[in-house]
Formats: structure tokens, C-alpha cells, sequence
């Protein structure tokens, strides 16, 4: 029998080293692989690809992602490894998706192997394993390998999500292949049939109905969303605009990375346009605008392409990736424009005095600190005293956030860090903040450790439930609640900062929860698994969050890696009590610890428990 080809792609593959001297190198590799065999070979233009490798499926005894916090020094970030006879092969994906499609498919084809029973998370690397220290390369591994990764990776039972996007109308997949169902709420797929998405936030599990109304959850690399040509939808897509139409309302945006997609003149061909200020190498004039034919391969899953690289199933998932890479084009796309984005803009210009500092009133002054957008400055706004937050254009998405700091201007509570208003006007932007003379709660923890009463932390405590209650019933989600993400003022008050903010971060490190910047460790299961953001997943933080109060700042779960502490929660272990945390206190943190959401109390009962235990 012909073996029947699985999958096939563009990757790239760590040498595997065999002999211990052997320098370490990456080579970008087409990977194919088949029922039989993982091929990996050189592509060469205008020659055949050189076939440099050839795994036997049968020799393989694991498939597992590589979860690491070094950095990885090539281009595709998400490594995974595959173990066959007694060699280490790590092989590089462009996106986790990819990684995902690529270990599950090597589990499903290698399930019946003679595989071992634990493996190493981490890589081998300067001579030891870097997950358990181990010197020795062959040595066992040390954590439990799962052969089949559906069962544990599926997530929790479907909630309604009130952060989901309204749509119209409903969102649509058609089935890639067929899908035997393995667990009891799965739903069977039938290849080329429509379903209707109901839950598409996980990266594994999608929930789908079928046309009998039957729901439950199939592999998301078995279905795929049928956008059809209708991108409508998105701010990014014009349809009847021609190429002279496109550089004009591109230069007149006359920002780097506005972009948009078109229709090309070609029939059922899509083309981005994107404008830039960076010089060209052949004298092009500058600004300009350049145009990308999308194009697609010939076969394979994943088709759409725009720099050859890297491959996607559809156009919104390609435009999503190069909004965040520019991975082979001039620029990043950063602002979509569209004809209709025009006329909207017009209003938020009404608005836009309410929200805008003007630059004349800002001074600015010593450095207070850095964070994940750029350094925080002290200032003086109209006689205050204020912390200005200097936003680098890479790090946030800001077109987002400008809509964004509307809202979150009009959040105001004595408990809150107030955000006083932007000021766009400079480059770069800046974000104007209540100054905060003390900084932030885990600094301060630190800095006064064995100082501090048992009070002091309830009120703490307190000052925080106070903030978060009222975002609760305001219905907004912080999504970062950490000691870090709180600050403390000249009265010792405690207040909360950042809510939001993660939702601008442009840093994939920081939003994926696969990724090392990925606050793991105060993340409930739930957004872990499926990125399922609730009040009450910020109720999980908060507790986390009493932890590191009462244990005077330390950092949760000090020596474990993120996939260890994954692996705990899992298995129903929780943090420890803190020495100096009153076992009414413990038991609170517990409390927000509980697995299911919906088990967990609201901010409002929080802050009624907390203040029945202070004296204040
Ligand atoms: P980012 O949100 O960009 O990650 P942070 O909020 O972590 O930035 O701020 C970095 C540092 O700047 C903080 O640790 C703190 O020392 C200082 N800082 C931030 N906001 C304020 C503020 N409102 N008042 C005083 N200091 C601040």
C-alpha cells in the first residue's frame, strides 16, 4: 500500500547533534509527513527538494511540544520533539496552531509504538536536561507523557461567554475529514459537511452543532471556518476599491502598516496593500505603498501564503498572523482602513477632546520604571503630579486601545489607579495615571518584609476586593490581577492597575498561554486551557494574589516551571498556606482556587468576608 500523506509544511529543524561536539545549527526543512515516515528535505529553487532525513514512523517513542523559557534563537518559535530510536529531534513551528497539528497528528500515527512512558518538557541543552538537571541524555524522563493529548487537553464544559464577539449571523466550518468520536461529548464529523461554531476559543476544541441540532466537541484542525469570499466582516477588507483608490486612502492614513485587502483585478485573487515609510533598496519613492498578491500552494492543508513561508488554512487567519509578524513584508499590517472606518472615525474625533492630553499641559520628568509597553515617566499634568506611561509603537496594539481608553477613563474608583487621559499627540503616545509615590504592591511587600502586620496585609486585601467589586460590576475584566499589577500610594492605600491592558499587548510571549510571559501562575484553569477570561478568573488571580500578600511578595510557586504548575493544578494541588495568613484568610484563597468558576465567590462577597475580619 502507498503510505497516504498527513501532513506537510515548512518548519525548522534543530541538528540533532548526535555526536556530543558537533556545533548546534537550524535549517529551515520542508517536513513531510505520511503514514509511514516523517521526510524532511532541502528545498532548492528550480531543482528537486534533497531529501535530508527520514524518520521510520515505528522507531518513534515520543511527540511532545517543548515547553522552555529560552529564548529561541530562529525564527518560528514554537519548538516540539520527536524521540525516535535513541536521538532528540527539535523541529521549529511558525505558530502554535501549527505545533499543535503537527504533535497530534505524530501521537495519533505513532500511538501504538513501544513508547516510553515518561519524557523530558524541556531541552537538552549545554550538556543536561533542562527540565530535571539530569547530565545524562538517555537519562528517563520526568514527566508523565501523555500518548494520546486529546482526553487531557480538552477543555471544561461550555459556559456562555459574555466576552465573545457578537456576530451576525452564525459562523459557519465545514469539516476537513471525518471524525470518529473518542470521547463521550464529542460530535462525528463527516468530511465536506457544514456546522455551526458555537465555541471556537480554544485552541484544541471547537464546540459545533450539527444540522440536527446535535452539539459537543471536535478536534479544531478537523474543521475548518468557511469565510466562502465573504470578508466583509472584517475592517480590513474592501471590496470595490482599485489599486490607485487603495494608495490614495492608504497615503492619506499615512501611518507605517496601514493596510488593507482587495479585490485584485485577477478574478477570485485577494491582494494586501500596506503602506511604509522604510526606504526601499531600489530607489523606490518613500512613502509608498506596496501590494502582496495572496497567493496559494497547490496542495496541503494550509494554502494561503503571502511570504512563502508560512502557510495558512484561511485569509483571516493569515491577515491575523501578519498583523502581529511582518515575517517577509516591509511592515507589520498595524492599521486596517477601509472606506467605512473612515466615516466612524469622524465621530470618535467628537469624542476625542474628553480623552486627549494636550502635549502643551504634559512635563515630563525622572524615570519611574519600565513595563511591558515602554518606560513610565513622572510628569505634571495641570498642577498633578502624574505617572505617564511612554506607549513603543511595537508593543501595543494602539488603534485598539485608543477606542479602548475611552471606557476605561470613565472607570473611576477611589480603588482604581486612574487613568487620566492619552495623549496622542506625541510620539511616542503616552498614558497619563494617578501618581502612585509608594510603586508597585510586590516591591513594596519585599521592601518591607517582616514589617508589615497581619492587618495591614487583611486591609491590603481589602483595598484590592474593593477595586476588583466594583470593575466586577461594572463588567469589565482585568485580566492580569497580580501583586505586580497593583500599586501602592502615599497613605499606604492600595489600589489596582493595568485592568485590560493585556488585551494591547502585541508580544505573543505575553498572550499566548503556551508562551513563556504568560502569567501561568495566576491564571485559572480555565484561561489556561481555553483563554477563558470571567470575573471569576480574575477571582482566581485575586486569590493568588492574597498568597503573595501574606507571604510578604514572594513569588508563587518559586522553583516550578509553568508547565509543572499546569501540571499540579491539574491534578487538584494548590498552593500552600502562607505562615502568617489567618486560617480564615487561607480559606478564602482557597475559595477562589476552586476549579469550576462558577464555585468560586463574587468580588462583592469577597470584600463583605475580607471586611468582616478587619477591625477597620
Ligand atoms: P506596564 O503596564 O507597561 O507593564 P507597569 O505598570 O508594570 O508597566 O509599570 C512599570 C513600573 O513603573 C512599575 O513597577 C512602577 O514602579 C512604575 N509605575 C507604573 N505606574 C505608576 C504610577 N501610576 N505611579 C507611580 N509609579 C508607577
Amino acid at each position: 500500500m502507498f503510505p497516504r500523506v498527513i501532513l506537510k509544511g515548512t518548519m525548522i529543524k534543530k541538528s540533532q547533534q548526535k555526536k556530543r561536539t558537533s556545533p548546534s545549527n537550524y535549517k529551515s526543512r520542508f517536513f513531510v509527513l505520511d503514514t509511514q515516515d516523517l521526510k524532511y528535505s532541502e528545498r532548492r529553487p528550480g531543482r528537486k527538494p534533497l531529501v535530508k532525513g527520514c524518520i521510520k514512523l515505528n522507531t518513534i517513542k515520543c511527540a511532545e511540544i517543548v515547553c522552555t523559557d529560552v529564548p529561541i534563537p530562529c525564527d518560528f518559535k514554537y519548538p516540539f520533539q520527536v524521540f525516535h530510536e535513541n536521538h532528540y529531534l527539535y523541529i521549529f513551528a511558525p505558530d502554535n496552531d501549527c505545533r499543535q497539528r503537527w504533535v497530534r497528528a505524530l501521537k495519533e500515527e505513532t500511538k501504538n509504538n513501544n513508547l516510553v512512558a515518561k519524557y523530558h518538557p524541556n531541552f537538552w541543552m549545554d550538556g543536561k536536561w533542562r527540565c530535571c538537571q539530569q547530565t545524562e541524555r538517555l537519562a528517563t524522563g520526568c514527566h508523565v507523557y501523555d500518548p494520546v493529548g486529546y482526553a487531557s487537553k480538552k477543555p471544561l464544559p461550555l459556559l456562555p461567554d459574555p466576552e465573545s464577539e457578537p456576530e451576525e449571523g452564525q459562523r459557519i466550518v465545514i469539516a476537513l475529514q471525518d471524525y470518529t468520536p473518542i470521547g463521550v461529548d464529542d460530535l462525528p464529523l463527516q468530511k465536506d459537511h457544514e456546522y455551526v461554531l458555537i465555541n471556537g476559543s480554544h485552541a484544541d476544541w471547537w464546540a459545533v452543532e450539527d444540522g440536527v441540532g446535535n452539539t459537543g466537541f471536535v478536534p479544531s484542525t478537523y474543521v475548518a471556518l468557511k469565510y466562502g469570499n465573504n470578508f466583509e466582516r472584517f475592517e480590513w477588507y474592501n471590496k470595490n476599491i482599485t489599486r490607485g483608490e487603495a494608495e490614495e486612502l492608504l497615503m492619506k492614513e499615512g501611518k507605517e502598516g496601514a493596510f488593507m485587502m482587495r479585490d485584485s483585478r485577477q478574478a477570485g485573487v485577494y491582494t494586501v496593500s500596506v503602506f511604509t515609510k522604510a526606504p526601499g533598496s531600489n530607489g523606490e519613492k518613500n512613502p509608498r505603498v506596496k501590494h502582496y498578491q495572496i497567493r496559494q500552494a497547490e496542495t496541503g492543508e494550509a494554502t494561503y501564503y503571502l511570504a512563502e513561508k508560512y502557510l495558512f488554512s484561511t485569509i483571516p487567519e493569515l491577515i491575523h498572523y501578519h498583523q502581529h509578524n511582518a515575517a517577509g513584508l516591509i511592515t507589520r499590517l498595524r492599521h486596517p482602513v477601509s472606506l467605512d472606518k473612515r466615516c466612524s472615525l469622524d465621530v470618535s474625533d467628537i469624542l476625542k477632546d474628553q480623552w486627549e492630553v494636550d502635549p502643551e499641559e504634559l512635563t515630563l520628568g525622572r524615570e519611574l520604571g519600565s513595563g511591558q509597553f515602554g518606560l513610565v515617566l513622572e510628569g505634571r499634568w495641570r498642577e498633578t503630579k502624574v505617572a505617564v506611561k511612554m506607549i513603543r509603537e511595537e508593543c501595543m496594539s494602539d488603534d485598539d486601545f485608543k477606542e479602548e481608553a475611552k471606557v476605561m477613563m470613565k472607570l473611576s474608583h477611589s480603588k482604581l489607579v486612574q487613568l487620566y487621559g492619552v495623549c496622542t499627540q506625541r510620539s511616542p503616545m503616552c498614558l497619563v495615571f494617578e501618581f502612585m509615590e509608594k510603586g508597585c504592591l510586590s516591591d513594596y511587600l519585599r521592601a518591607k518584609k517582616g514589617r508589615i502586620s497581619q492587618d495591614t496585609m487583611l486591609g491590603m486585601c481589602l483595598d484590592v476586593s474593593e477595586g476588583m467589586a466594583y470593575l466586577e460590576s461594572s463588567n469589565f475584566i482585568h485580566r492580569d490581577l497580580a501583586a505586580r499589577n497593583c500599586l501602592v500610594s502615599k497613605n499606604n492605600e492600595v489600589k489596582v492597575s493595568d485592568f485590560g491592558m493585556t488585551r494591547f499587548v502585541l508580544d505573543d510571549q505575553y498572550t499566548s498561554s503556551q508562551c513563556s510571559k504568560f502569567p501561568v501562575k495566576w491564571s485559572a484553569p480555565e484561561v489556561i486551557r481555553y483563554s477563558k477570561f470571567s470575573s471569576k478568573s480574575d477571582v482566581w488571580s485575586f486569590g493568588v494574589l492574597m498568597w503573595e500578600v501574606f507571604t510578604e511578595g514572594r513569588l508563587p510557586y518559586e522553583n516550578r516551571t509553568n508547565a509543572e504548575v499546569v501540571e499540579s493544578l491539574n491534578s487538584g494541588l494548590r498552593l500552600i498556606k502562607p505562615r502568617l495568613a489567618p486560617d480564615a484568610v487561607h480559606q478564602l484563597m482557597e475559595w477562589c482556587w476552586k476549579e469550576k468558576p462558577d464555585d468560586r465567590p463574587s468580588f462583592a462577597l469577597l470584600l463583605h468576608e475580607l471586611a468582616s475580619h478587619t477591625n477597620l
